[in-house]
């Protein structure tokens, strides 16, 4: 064979493959120790020793090749229509009956296979012995055992792989018994199956296999490419699914899956399995699961956990923050220094460095943050986290796959909404996938981490890692209790059982550790540097013209004129001069009238500006919930991208500013500013955390729920509500006198 052979890695989530692949071919793919990190499959180039080369594929990860989710779809399409040389199907031998589930149904399909029995290392310290020989012969495909984190054995595998590759290519399908009712029903489909166009691509067993499955996506496709026979194929299986609800109830799903198992049960009992200890006795894993997933001390855990985390971040990243702060305070020193007055100044000096910059300087926060995620993704704990939240979730409708999306989305703090709205796709549920994609936008992603990071740093300084604990509590409380009332009433149905597998715990490695927070801070800091970049220029714009209009930049002159006037000649003089150290009497109070001129001008100019014109016309509504008109010009870019709450704001505070030589960083503004307190700052918090989702997030909602309308009710509903909350805050915190 004179090309690249192509070969596939198959395997459960969690089984090791994105850790072959790297190993196969020098990639840094993410490596995480949850389910469903890999989504789309990944391309890669195998070398051997002496110069031969392979194509290597990793496939997401997936329980099963029924459309159930896209990871199963994804995986199941590629082998059934790139039709690989050959499968590597990723087994983690220390979980084997689970994960020969999946080996069966690749079987079952027919494609060329080869085993690679992974975690050997974990497989022995649990003392489970498998006979290798033994399974490859009763399974009769080939079986190599291999360590993937060390690369152990992983030459040979591939050596066996390739074997196999060159090996004739007719696919040969395993056939297994699913009890006389299915298999007749199988036997009759096939028949009609035969010589139709859809079995070119996959044997018509499987085919009709997929039928009685109640697989979607076959259906439909059988459906397109051939109607009557589709519609023949389904009512056949609708007639069986009916025979056995009525005789043994129970579906066609549940059976074939019952008889795989057995399959694979009676398999490892022909001494193919062997466990050396006794069996009650616990793994390592187990044991810690005993403490950290108990049904009081768990939860307990869990929270200080979460605190822990927030003290951890808060307290390490308060040096480097004001250091970056101090950077870019000195950055504008230089720039209002080497520029002239004018639009270039002003847009860097406010739109560039006074916007973007208060982003950029909680880049130290955000990867003390990652950083601490990364530690409890990696060691396993999350999946413990969506474990112990499984039970609160049931109570409010949702289901345990819905946990992740919402770790995903911020749970914790610092994730993204739109690949929470993504996970979503692995629920079946419907309903229960609508009620979790419209509420994971409640978390508190990393674009709103700046906001609350200065919002709690200015006004609860003290008790910052609290506050922000708090924050995630009422988070989660928030988006359950609107989960809930969206089950009561507009998504109304039945919940669907879930069975969450716990993976092993694991020693995150450091390097892994990095990686993964280098990965996250620098789409954080890619974004401040191209979207906020983009959306600060234009609000800068939007708070800059059309400018004064003419009757009263005269007037503000008049009026400057007036107050030179009334000050003696030699004063005027002295401040043209310059030198402010030396100012007799006169001449500084004379600069502190023209000074504060000046402000009411600028001050003036940005009420007139387009934004100011918007910000002023919401302040009927918004004075509500104390919100004056530079904090809705905030809020209106913040639709964009949240992050721009805090660029804007500091635009706005710098634009009224006079002398940039006095700037301060934007928290010391705001603290200053008479307008603001607490009460307000909460009641902006919580705005900020639960009105409308992000334009993008918007647009996700829209395309996953397959309908604009779902994500007109996200924009509607949720600033309704977050108004509704602010206002109330504040109201009663202003009665209260904390104002
Ligand atoms: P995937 O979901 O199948 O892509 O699995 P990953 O490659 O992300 O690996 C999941 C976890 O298993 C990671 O923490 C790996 O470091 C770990 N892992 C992978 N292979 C081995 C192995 O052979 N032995 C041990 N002990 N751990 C492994
Ligand atoms: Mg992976």
């Amino acid at each position: 064979m004179d090309k690249r052979p192509i070969i596939a890695l198959a395997g459960n989530p969690n089984s090791g493959k994105t850790t072959l692949f790297n190993a196969l071919t020098g990639a840094r793919q993410h490596v995480g120790n949850y389910p469903g990190v890999t989504v789309e499959k990944k391309q890669g180039r195998y070398l051997f020793p002496d110069g031969r080369e392979a194509e290597i594929v990793d496939l997401p990860g997936t329980y099963s090749l029924t459309a159930y989710s896209v990871e199963e779809l994804v995986a199941r399409d590629f082998i059934v229509q790139e039709r690989p040389d050959v499968v590597i199907d990723i087994v983690d031998a220390s979980n084997l009956e689970r994960n020969l589930y999946l080996t069966i149904q690749l079987m079952e399909l027919g494609a060329p296979l080869v085993i690679a029995l992974n975690m050997m290392d974990v497989a022995e310290d649990r003392g489970v012995e498998i006979d290798v020989e033994r399974l490859s012969d009763f399974l009769q495909v080939p079986v190599v055992p291999i360590v993937a984190r060390s690369g152990k054995n992983i030459g040979q595998l591939m050596e066996v792989a390739y074997q196999a590759a060159q090996a004739t290519h007719s696919w040969e399908p395993l056939t297994i018994s699913y009890g006389e009712d299915l298999d007749r029903t199988i036997l009759e489909m096939e028949r009609l199956l035969r010589d139709s166009p859809l079995v070119r691509s996959c044997p018509a067993r499987w085919l009709a296999v997929k039928f009685l499955e109640n697989d979607h996506e076959i259906q439909e496709r059988g459906k397109r490419l051939h109607p009557e026979l589709a519609e023949r194929l389904i009512q056949k299986a609708d007639e069986v699914a009916a025979h056995l609800k009525t005789t043994v109830d129970s579906y066609p799903e549940a059976l074939i899956a019952d008889h795989r198992y057995g399959f694979i049960k009676s398999l490892l009992r022909q001494n193919v399995l062997r466990q050396r200890f006794d069996t009650d006795r616990l793994y390592a894993s187990d044991k810690i699961d005993k403490v950290l997933t108990n049904r009081f001390l768990g939860p307990l855990i869990m929270l200080m956990v979460l605190l822990g985390l927030y003290k951890f971040t808060f307290t390490y990243s308060e040096l480097p923050v004001a250091w970056l702060e101090g950077f870019f305070g000195w950055m504008s020193g230089v720039v209002d220094g080497a520029l002239p007055d004018g639009m270039l100044k002003s847009l860097l000096l406010s739109g560039v460095i006074d916007g973007v910059g208060g982003v950029l300087g909680f880049v130290p926060l955000i990867m003390f943050m990652f950083f601490g995620i990364a530690i409890l993704e990696d060691s396993g704990y999350l999946a413990r986290v969506a474990f112990m939240m499984d039970r609160v979730f049931r109570v409010f409708g949702l289901h345990g796959s819905s946990v992740m999306a919402f770790i995903v989305s911020g749970g914790i703090a610092g994730g993204c909404a739109v690949p929470g709205v993504m996970a979503t796709r692995t629920l079946r549920s419907r309903k229960e996938r609508l009620a979790t994609l419209l509420t994971v936008p409640f978390m508190n992603c990393g674009a709103k981490l700046p906001v609350l990071a200065l919002l709690t740093g200015t006004f609860f300084a003290a008790s910052q890692a609290k506050v922000m604990f708090l924050l995630t509590l009422l988070a989660w409380g928030v988006a359950l209790l609107v989960a809930k009332i969206y089950r009561m009433t507009v998504l109304k149905g039945e919940s669907t059982p879930f069975v969450m597998e716990l993976p092993p715990y694991r020693l995150p490695t450091f390097k892994g550790l990095l990686i993964h927070t280098w990965e996250r801070t620098w789409q954080y800091i890619k974004k401040a540097g191209t979207v906020i970049l983009a959306i600060s220029i234009l609000l800068w714009a939007m708070m800059t013209f059309p400018g004064l209009p003419a009757s009263e930049s005269e007037r503000f002159a008049l009026k400057e004129r007036e107050i030179m006037a009334s000050y003696p000649v030699e004063a005027v003089l002295e401040l043209k001069q310059g030198g402010e150290a030396e100012y007799s009497a006169e001449a500084a109070a004379l600069a502190e009238e023209l000074d504060d001129l000046a402000r009411l001008k600028a001050e003036r100019a940005l009420e007139l500006s387009l934004a100011g014109r918007i910000g002023r016309g919401l302040e009927s509504v918004s004075r509500f919930a104390g919100f004056d008109w530079r904090t809705n010009i905030a809020l209106v870019g913040g639709f964009a991208a949240k992050e721009v709450v805090v660029s804007t704001l500091g635009t706005a505070y710098s634009l009224g500013e006079v002398d940039p030589e006095e700037t301060e960083p934007l928290a010391a503004r705001l603290a200053n500013d008479p307008a603001w307190n607490p009460v307000k700052a909460f009641a902006l918090i919580l705005f900020v955390m639960f009105y409308a989702p992000c334009f993008v997030t918007v647009v996700c909602i829209a395309r996953e729920a397959g309908s604009w309308k779902w994500a007109g009710l996200a924009i509607t509903f949720n600033t309704l509500f977050a108004f509704a909350l602010a206002v109330l805050v504040y109201q009663a915190g202003m009665a209260l006198g904390w104002g």
